[in-house]
């Protein structure tokens, strides 16, 4: 196989924790709404709503925290057919502020793997989300050194990889791109002619959720922690 020049990496749920807090914020969300629905909706039909509220939603605000935030507040409106208190949606938008300046959380071998890829590599970044939260996640990571680029990009489809990898002069078959999402992270770059290794994360958002044989599995290369990433590939390029 040719050789590597440039890593690709996802950051959310790749570099650090992200879903949980999600996870988090909805539980806090469905505790919040019982008192309202109490007989009326159980928390199941909550999640439904929540969900189309956000997948209607994407294309008007796009990924990340703050058009959670929206769609949060959207769901309660629905659910509670308006009889949400202003003092309870002020609590809504809380929990997105704090989400917002949540601590970043690295996963477990990250700090080790980062810096010696950089020794190696070109690394760049490719991550969607919020313009602004993903700047200062990625500032206050302290990772930013190891940075060769950071591409925050609105959709990570094929278009977004052809644009980052033609604007960073890089080769699809030079390229590598290592995240969580089948969807987001392995299957447009290797569409491209580029190879992707998949880290797999104990959770994923329903819309980054993919069918069973989506991809075929020989296509990627699948780890369970960025650990494993070094040797993985070593094992690409020999
Ligand atoms: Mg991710």
């Amino acid at each position: 196989m040719s050789e590597i020049e440039v890593i690709g990496l996802d950051a959310d749920d790749t570099l650090w924790h992200d879903e949980r807090m999600f996870m988090d914020i909805s539980s806090r969300f469905r505790r919040l709404l019982e008192q309202y629905i109490a007989g009326d909706l159980d928390e199941g039909s909550i999640d439904v709503v929540l969900e189309s509220k956000e997948r209607s939603n994407l294309e008007l605000f796009g990924y990340g925290v703050k058009a959670y935030t929206l769609s949060l507040i959207e769901t309660a409106i629905a659910t509670t057919r308006w009889r949400i208190s202003a003092y309870d949606i002020h609590q809504i938008i809380n929990w997105g502020k704090e989400m917002l300046t949540h601590p970043v959380d690295l996963l477990d071998g990250v700090e080790t793997v980062v810096p010696l890829l950089a020794e190696r590599y070109r690394v760049l970044v490719i991550t969607k989300g919020d313009l602004w939260n993903q700047e200062a996640k990625i500032a206050r990571s302290g990772l930013q050194p190891y940075f060769d680029s950071v591409e925050i990009v609105a959709e990570k489809d094929v278009s977004t990889y052809q644009r980052v990898l033609v604007r960073n002069g890089v080769k699809p078959d030079k390229f590598v791109m290592v995240g969580n999402s089948l969807r987001s992270d392995i299957a447009p770059p290797l569409e491209l002619g580029a190879r992707a290794i998949h880290i797999k994360y104990p959770t994923i958002w329903a819309l980054e959720q993919v069918p069973e044989g989506f991809l075929n599995p020989d296509d990627y290369t699948a780890i369970d922690s960025i650990k494993q990433l070094p040797e993985v590939l070593e094992q690409l390029e020999a």
